[in-house]
């Protein structure tokens, strides 16, 4: 029988693209909550984004299983992009919950920019029931300067909601496609896979225009 998996980290997002900033979260949060898998979960539709400016999924789920090789505590999950229609995180995590069972504790892992949505989210008072919550440090982004309303809703789900502070890393998928189009290097923002991936199908440019 198949060891059984006691502490799943998810690591939800766009991935657009996948970048060390989502890979130093990821193994720090594994690291520090000893957990014994994380998976990636690259989106489908994303609720809080236009579908249009979005990668098509298949293009963002490569790139994450190439960025995420070489880690063998990382997976990643077709779950999202798989399913018709608009990613939420409690239909992930629903899925997840009877994929893994009962005995399993699910970690949701996500940037501090990204607290302040979870409350916007489809059920997020399910959400907390599911699954345990790791809000890491993003530079740019501090906790404090959360609303009151959000700050007073993580003091009130404390024992299922921590913050975990991760070596600095202000990179943001935004910024890499931003330097592509402007045609500049992202070496070492991107793992070098990923990098190759976005030249060899003309990722983030206007036009098919050699770097
Ligand atoms: P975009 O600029 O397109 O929004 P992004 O860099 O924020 O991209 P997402 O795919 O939106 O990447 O983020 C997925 C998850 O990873 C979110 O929870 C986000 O807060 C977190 N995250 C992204 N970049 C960092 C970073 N540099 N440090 C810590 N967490 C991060
Ligand atoms: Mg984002």
């Amino acid at each position: 029988m198949a060891a059984k998996i006691a502490r799943v980290g998810v690591m939800g997002g766009t991935f657009d693209p996948i970048h060390f900033g989502h890979l130093v979260t990821a193994e720090g949060a594994r690291c520090e909550f000893g957990l014994d898998q994380v998976l990636f979960l690259p989106s489908g539709q994303p609720p809080h984004k236009d579908l249009k400016e979005v990668t098509p999924a298949n293009h963002r789920y490569m790139m994450t299983v190439l960025a995420t090789l070489t880690n063998p505590y990382f997976e990643v999950s077709r779950i999202d992009i798989d399913r018709r229609g608009i990613s939420y995180t409690i239909d992930s995590l629903k899925c997840l919950r009877q994929e893994y069972g009962a005995g399993t504790e699910l970690f949701f892992i996500t940037g501090a920019d990204a607290v302040f949505e979870i409350m916007t989210w489809k059920d997020s008072k399910k959400l907390l029931e599911i699954a345990h919550f790791i809000a890491a440090t993003r530079p740019g982004f501090s906790l404090e300067d959360l609303p009151a309303e959000t700050r007073a809703w993580i003091a009130k789900h404390r024992e299922r909601f921590y913050v975990l502070q991760i070596p600095a890393m202000a990179i943001s998928s935004t910024n890499i496609r931003q330097r592509v189009r402007d045609g500049h290097s992202i070496r070492y923002l991107v793992p070098q896979q990923v990098d190759y991936y976005i030249r060899r199908h003309w990722l983030y440019r206007r036009e098919r225009t050699p770097i």
